[in-house]
């Protein structure tokens, strides 16, 4: 098994009396494409700010590779790519100006500088636009050229904050089959996004919420966790339901999915089965119903509405508890 590339140690973030990050500990293994997950405001951006060197924990330990994220950041510097959220690239240059820009800045030996330069204009179908001014590529371009000029210098770990953000299906596409192909060729990839689909694609996933992690595992583990609390209903009219359906108790979730009600619940059996004794709402029809298997917008979903007992500063691929 790889080792761990990523280890934290209840590693913590405040700004102010804010906790923006509260004593996060977890190790990513070398290879993995790890997606953190996690409501606006929730802690990504600052985990990966402090990963990277650019804002100081406050408190606890995070090292990447053995070196410790603060004390050793200069070093650490040349051994990844970071494309943040607003990714500053400069206008007024050309898509190889700001590539050759970059190479500079992480130190690529101006002998190899061509070679790469044509390998990321390729990998990210940038070749056609090589020379045309940053400031007037789409959006997607923008993002593309992004990650390219992150990957000039060929880091072995690569940290995306949501890289897909406000994309076309197409360059989404584009983005994660590039991520596979990184990763293929053995990059690790920390990544945000919001994208539930996406959150599907990764190795592994963490969920954090105000600043504290509340389950890290793979995909099929973390749905696993939900299996059992899961149910579609057909009721009429569905908006009336959906509505009706979030204020009674044992129900913790309920949402339109495809015209069908989703469920989640503490125990869905026994409310089938009170419903077979009395249906409580005289205005709604009740159709039918389907037992569904959870797909991570329903682990996201549950996470973020509160359903989950932390466990303790490693949380387990965990198996849901939900609050009475
Ligand atoms: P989003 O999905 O919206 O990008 P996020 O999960 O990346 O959110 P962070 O940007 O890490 O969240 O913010 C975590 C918390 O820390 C928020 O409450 C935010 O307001 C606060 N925060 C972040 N940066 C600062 C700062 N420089 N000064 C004060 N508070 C900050």
């Amino acid at each position: 098994m790889p080792e761990s590339l990523i280890v934290l140690k209840n590693l913590s973030k405040r700004f102010g009396r804010k906790k923006a990050l509260n004593r996060i500990s977890m190790s990513i293994r070398a290879g993995e494409i790890f997606g953190f997950l996690g409501a606006n405001g929730a802690g990504k951006t600052t985990t990966i700010r402090m990963l990277c060197g650019l804002t100081k924990p406050t408190a606890g330990i995070g090292t990447i590779g053995g070196l410790n994220i603060w004390k050793d950041r200069f070093r650490i510097r040349s051994r990844f790519g970071y494309v943040p959220q607003k990714f500053s690239l400069y206008p007024d240059l050309t898509v190889s100006e700001n590539l050759r820009f970059f190479a500079g800045a992480y130190r690529v030996p101006s002998s190899k500088i061509k070679d790469r330069a044509r390998r990321v204009l390729s990998d990210m179908d940038l070749e056609q636009r090589e020379l045309e001014r940053a400031g007037r590529l789409s959006g997607g371009y923008k993002q593309l050229l992004a990650i390219a000029c992150a990957l000039i210098h060929e880091p072995t770990l690569l940290f995306l904050d949501e890289p897909t953000a406000g994309l076309d299906p197409t360059h989404r596409q584009a983005i994660w089959d590039l991520i596979y192909e990184l990763s293929q060729a053995g990059t690790t990839i920390f990544v945000t996004t919001h994208y539930m689909d996406e959150a599907e694609r990764c190795t592994e996933v963490g969920f954090v919420d105000g600043g504290r992690l509340l389950a890290k595992g793979t995909p099929r583990d973390l749905k696993e966790g939900l299996k059992g609390h899961l149910l579609e209903v057909q009721v009429e009219p569905a908006m009336t339901a959906m509505f009706e359906f979030r204020k009674l108790p044992g129900i913790y979730g309920a949402d339109l999915r495809s015209g069908n009600l989703r469920l989640q619940a503490e125990d869905p059996d026994v409310l089938l089965h009170s419903w077979q004794v009395h249906w409580p709402f005289p205005n709604l029809r009740f159709l039918g119903f389907n037992w569904v298997e959870p797909d991570m917008e329903d682990v996201f979903q549950a996470y973020s509405r509160g359903y989950y007992k932390p466990n303790g500063d490693h949380p387990a691929p965990a198996k849901l508890v939900y609050k009475i």
